[in-house]
């Protein structure tokens, strides 16, 4: 129970990669807040609750968006009062060539995948700090590292995850707070489901390991980065991809 005692935020856990890390921190004793666009997270929250029997709390909401960041935080402080765990997992694609992607498109990446990283680090760090305790975790990819075709608009989202990752991990690190990232390679969910069979060919024949991952070997290395074996770690972005970046 690595946990117990421990309230933990993860956004975008309706499914995939999110769904597995809140399941994780289930297992391990903790409190959890999930988050995802729609009314639908309140029923994964009950799920994940009865399964594990510990506390989860459903909060539906656009985390680009100022106004519900600040509402879930009043809800986050007023029913628990502190923060212990922020994981920034919420993310979307909008895959096309650099020339035929439209500003709109480029620009709702940004604004879901990195922005809101910005605010909901902003609101977990002001409280961290006054504890002088907290773990964050933003969810980046291998694709802020290395580009791919088609995700100008995702890679650079990733990519400046990895930027703000460090840039708050050194303004934070003497109240005992760490900022890290994790970065998977190719990982079967939802997300991954959207990309045509013969991308997905490619990629898999590129994987040393030879198999995409799962939405539990993710969770696996956030639950890492979040624990007490992992104090001393801040700044860093965890690559989780079966080999795929040597490539
Ligand atoms: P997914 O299955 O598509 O799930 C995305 C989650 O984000 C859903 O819970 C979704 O909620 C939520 N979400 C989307 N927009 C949101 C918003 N504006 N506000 C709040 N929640 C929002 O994706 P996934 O594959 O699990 O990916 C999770 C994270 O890992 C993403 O950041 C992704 O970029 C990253 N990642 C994934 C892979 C991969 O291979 N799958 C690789 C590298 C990095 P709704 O149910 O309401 O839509």
């Amino acid at each position: 129970m690595e946990f117990q005692g421990k309230i933990a935020l993860v956004t975008g856990a309706s499914r995939g990669i999110g769904r597995a890390i809140a399941e994780r921190f289930a297992k391990g004793g903790a409190t959890i807040i999930v988050t995802a666009t729609t009314n639908a997270i309140e029923d994964v929250a009950k799920e994940i609750s009865s399964k594990y029997n510990v506390e989860v709390l459903g909060v539906a909401g656009n985390v680009s968006k100022e106004e519900d960041v600040e509402k879930l935080f009043n809800i986050i402080l007023d029913k628990f009062g502190k923060i212990d765990i922020c994981v920034n997992n919420a993310g979307i694609t909008k895959d096309t060539l650099s020339m035929r992607m439209s500003a709109d498109d480029f620009d709702a990446v940004i604004n879901v995948n990195l922005r809101s990283v910005f605010l909901v680090s902003k609101a977990a760090s002001l409280i961290m700090m006054k504890q002088k305790y907290g773990r964050i975790v933003n969810m980046s990819s291998i694709v802020g590292m290395r580009g791919n075709i088609g995700q100008a608009n995702y890679a650079a989202s990733k990519a400046g995850i990895i930027g703000l990752t460090k840039s708050l991990a050194s303004e934070i690190a003497r109240r005992n707070v760490t900022v890290n990232a994790v970065a998977p390679g190719f990982i079967d969910t939802d997300m991954t489901k959207a990309i045509s069979d013969k991308a997905k060919e490619d990629f898999l024949s590129m994987i040393p390991m030879e198999k995409a991952g799962t939405p539990e070997d993710i969770a696996e290395a956030v639950a890492f980065l979040a624990s007490d074996a992992a104090k001393y770690i801040t700044g860093h972005t965890l690559v989780v991809d079966g080999g795929l970046l040597l490539r």
